[in-house]
């Protein structure tokens, strides 16, 4: 799996940035121009915020 961007994205836990991936969704065009549409995938900030689990 590639992933085509990072955003970090801070923890309303315990403030840290954590790095989560945006995948391209959708394609849409308008005219001549093409929209990607990104959606960010969060699995990586549950992932993080699960730790915090005792
Ligand atoms: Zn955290």
């Amino acid at each position: 799996m590639a992933a085509v961007g990072t955003v970090q994205v801070q923890c309303p836990d315990c403030g840290l940035d954590v790095p989560i991936t945006l995948e391209p969704k959708s394609t849409t065009g308008y005219g001549d121009k093409l929209m990607i549409v990104m959606e960010p995938d969060y699995t990586d900030l549950w992932a993080h915020s699960w730790t915090h689990e005792p």
